[in-house]
């Protein structure tokens, strides 16, 4: 299980400082009153950013690990919250500007073939659109009534909205999906789209308002 580790440090220098040092829990978060065996239990490394090690904790009781995820990183993806956020401000930019995503997603990832930049950029442009519709609906009149990358950037006052975003959004980081939050990975959405064309049973659970 991710739990935040609430830090302001951006990537690099949560590797320079060895972050994860300071990373803490005391107590396990599900037997908070009671001697389960909890204890820390190393640290796993990331690929990216290079050097980052992540601090996580053992329940033998449970038999679940926890660890602990600084706000700079990102969840289930490679990186940092920084990256995605560039990329989606500057697809979003370029789609103002009147290109098209796979025009878009040509120049931002030359470095692969068409189809597999497509699919990179849409991950993060429509993880982060999820993400910001259900954060405006969940936290009314804190972050504006615009479900935008641009607009939440303004009304927080920062390019770092993502980062900012895990401060302020905390409380619902369970339910979120990744790359933000901790919570399960959205179902994909062809399967939605022809689980409700068939018409039979109930709708899939929804993941984002
Ligand atoms: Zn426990």
């Amino acid at each position: 299980m991710q739990l935040r580790h609430a830090t302001a440090l951006t990537s690099e220098d949560y590797v320079r400082q060895k972050g994860w040092e300071q990373a803490s829990l005391i107590r396990c978060p599900l037997h908070p009153r009671w001697g389960c065996g909890f204890e820390r239990h190393g640290t796993y490394t990331r690929v990216e950013p290079a050097g980052m090690h992540i601090a996580r904790w053992y329940c033998p009781t449970g038999h679940i690990t926890f660890s602990l995820l600084p706000d700079c990183l990102t969840s289930r993806l490679g990186g940092t919250l920084d990256a995605v956020e560039e990329v989606v401000s500057s697809v979003e930019a370029k789609i103002a500007a009147g290109s098209s995503i796979e025009k878009a997603a040509g120049e931002i990832r030359p470095d692969i073939d068409l189809p597999g930049a497509v699919r990179w950029v849409r991950l993060r442009l429509g993880s982060v659109r999820l993400l910001l519709l259900a954060l405006v609906t969940l936290m009314p009149g804190q972050l504006g009534s615009e479900p935008r990358l641009g607009a939440v950037r303004k009304v927080l006052g920062t390019e770092q909205a993502l980062l900012r975003l895990r401060e302020i959004g905390a409380a619902h980081l369970g339910t979120l999906a990744p790359p933000f939050g901790f919570g399960p990975r959205p179902k994909r959405r062809w399967r939605k789209r022809r689980r409700s064309q068939q018409g039979a049973g109930p709708d899939p659970p929804r993941t984002s308002r």
